[in-house]
């Protein structure tokens, strides 16, 4: 089925219903806003916590660890109830020491489903009266207050986003907010630190910087450059104050659902980054384009903004006539509606769901021109590819050769990873220069209005790692990077064997273990800066390193594969999808799996997979190779190898 853009006030043909829900025919958008659909969008999310709050506790202990431990006060009367004190939620996920965006995520609850009711003129590029997200969340401390993170406005007053929120509610309660600073995670002085040494930006911990300030950042950097030499301009400046403090008119008790509604208008736009690359909103002839890694869904929306926090979503997407909403999971129904003040041409309001949570940097919702078409696989997985209409046909044309291939690099990933974890997947092509593509949940982002076929084997192996086992903090992107990294050096492995006979023939299966082999040799051999950084230390700067973030975690990967043995390494890899799938996992538990795969358990061969994993992820190397990079690999690989000669490892 094929959905095209058009100027007419008509509705769009058929309203496609993949999940019969209970909108009701023909709601007008005013009613779409109102309180009718809200009460059945609430039992819809009362259903999904149940089910949400039994996973997550299983898989998602990070989401709410920096929540402090609920406190008994004072003397306990025999007879008496003890107190409960209630207090503030931290302002931040981040631990003490974090130099990776230590100003996001925020604790004292747990992010449950999210309501995006957003109503956006793309002429003027700007969210208009009405428009609000409704976030659904449980505390796990009793509350007197709680934060959000939104860059409603910026310094870069051009692409950066420039919004006003009018009215907060909690419960359907009026609620007080306030902007304030972040303070860096841990700060026994508390959030609100009278010192400004406590506010400040920096790429590094300690700040440092003219002051010398030996406190730890509060928030990176938003460079305006990409030069390396320009990367420490900021350290020392304050943080912006972008952190949305919401009081409700009472606590909130610990363990409660509540519903929090953010009303917000003007223009969405683009965060600057800790390498001065930009990410969020960008602006389309036709609309906006969104791909935020790894923190810009702020500069749109109001979340909690850390990986970790993956609420599920619902989309209400309310754009003029003509337009298409793209967002992540099935497209539920499409409304038309009469012309109205707001929309003179009329309107229409697209529905999207999610039932799969989302992490912070992977929530898409691009609005403009756009094919849209769907088709079903064999195993019930819905694929949708989208391309803004202003991109030439010709290329068009290419582009959807290419996206048509994402069902069998499916089923190629699937082999290694075990099911595809969503009931829907996606590709979006938008039109702006973002300069990089990404792997938001079901819908694939690819911006300047072109398609590669090995990055989609990337972006696509990110459906499992980074979307549903989603890193517990910045600082392991190396993990599922280095696995994206990998698909691509499993393509080049597949078209080795592809020349050579095909997946059925020994010469071809010999082809693809031989180019794997020569992939990483190659990487190994490199003198560049694979080996100076760490991959699990990053700072801001070299985040998105190629070298330390992508390559040499890939490299690491294929010397796993030796070391366990393919179909080991496989086994694996389907394990800590099963274990984690849905929630987060951090560095010490993804080793373990690999530990668990490995066949020789001895207590030698053992501490050698520890020291290798030391070596890969978290050494970082004086400059030059050689003998300055890891001196463990595997067998059949370059370098000293990881077995003796009898199979063990002392
Ligand atoms: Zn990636």
């Amino acid at each position: 089925m094929t959905f095209r853009a058009h100027s007419e006030v008509s509705p769009l043909k058929p309203v496609v219903v993949h999940r019969p829900r209970s909108e009701g025919p023909r709601l007008t958008r005013e009613t779409i806003r109102g309180a009718l659909l809200r009460v059945s969008v609430r039992v819809a999310v009362v259903s999904s916590l149940v089910v949400l709050t039994a996973s997550v506790g299983l898989a998602t202990p990070v989401s709410a660890s920096s929540a402090p431990a609920r406190t008994v006060l004072g003397t306990v009367a025999s007879t008496g109830p003890a107190a409960v004190v209630c207090s503030a939620g931290a302002h931040t996920l981040g631990t003490l020491g974090d130099r990776l965006y230590p100003d996001t995520g925020n604790g004292g609850y747990r992010s449950v489903h999210t309501n995006v009711d957003m109503v956006y003129a793309a002429a003027t590029n700007l969210f208009l009266a009405g428009n609000n997200v409704e976030l659904t969340d449980q505390a796990t401390q009793c509350l007197t207050s709680f934060s959000l993170d939104f860059e409603r406005t910026s310094a870069d007053t051009v692409a950066g986003p420039n919004m006003t929120v009018g009215s907060v509610t909690v419960d359907g309660k009026p609620a007080s907010f306030s902007f304030v600073q972040p303070t860096y995670p841990g700060d026994p002085a508390g959030q609100n630190d009278p010192n400004p040494a406590a506010h400040e930006v920096s790429q590094t911990d300690p700040v440092g910087g003219p002051k010398d300030n030996p406190l730890p950042p509060a928030c990176s950097p938003e460079l305006t450059s990409t030069k390396a030499s320009l990367q420490n301009v900021q350290n020392g400046d304050q943080c912006p104050a972008n952190k949305l403090v919401i009081t409700p008119s009472k606590p909130i008790p610990s363990g409660a659902t509540f519903t929090t509604v953010v009303s917000y208008t003007g223009r969405p736009g683009v965060h600057h980054d800790g390498d001065g690359t930009t990410e969020g909103w960008f602006r389309s002839s036709d609309g906006g384009f969104v791909t935020t890694e790894p923190v810009a869904s702020e500069d749109w929306m109001p979340l909690n903004d850390f990986p970790t926090g993956k609420p599920t979503y619902d989309f209400y997407d309310t754009v003029g006539a003509g337009l298409t909403a793209i967002a992540n999971g099935i497209l539920v129904s499409i409304t038309p509606h009469p012309a109205d003040s707001e929309f003179a041409d009329g309107s229409t309001t697209w529905h999207w769901t999610s039932a799969a949570p989302i992490a912070s940097y992977l929530v898409e919702d691009s609005i403009g021109y756009y094919t849209l078409s769907e088709h079903t696989g064999p195993t019930g997985i819905v694929f949708y590819e989208a391309q803004d209409i202003s991109i030439p046909a010709a290329k068009q044309k290419k582009n959807l050769a290419i996206m048509n291939d994402q069902e069998e690099i499916t089923d190629f990933e699937s082999q290694f990873n075990g099911p595809y974890p969503f009931t829907s997947a996606g590709i979006i092509i938008g039109t702006p220069p973002a300069s990089f593509e990404e792997e938001m949940q079901t819908m694939i982002t690819f911006a300047g209005g072109a398609i590669g076929t090995s990055v989609l084997y990337h972006e696509n192996m990110h459906q499992w790692w980074g979307d549903n086992v989603t890193e517990s903090a910045y600082n392991m992107t190396f993990y599922k990077e280095g696995l994206a990294t990998l698909a691509q050096a499993f393509y080049t492995a597949l078209l080795a064997e592809n020349a050579a006979g095909g997946p059925s023939s020994a010469a071809g299966k010999a082809a693809f273990e031989a180019s794997l082999v020569r992939q990483f040799d190659q990487r190994y051999a490199s003198a560049g800066s694979a080996w100076d950084g760490a991959p699990s230390n990053p700072t801001p700067y070299t985040y998105f390193s190629d070298a330390t973030t992508y390559e040499r975690p890939m490299a690491a990967y294929i010397a796993l594969r030796q070391i366990l043995g393919a179909a080991n390494f496989d086994s694996a890899l389907q394990e800590i999808q099963r274990i984690y799938g849905g929630g987060n996992i951090d560095e010490a538990q993804l080793e373990v799996v690999f530990h668990q795969w490995m066949p020789n358990q001895s207590d030698s061969c053992s501490q050698r997979l520890d020291d290798f994993f030391t070596q890969w992820f978290d050494t970082a190397y004086p400059k030059g190779g050689g003998t300055n990079r890891p001196q463990i690999t595997g067998p059949g690989l370059d370098g000293p190898g990881f077995y003796n000669a009898t199979g063990g490892c002392s």
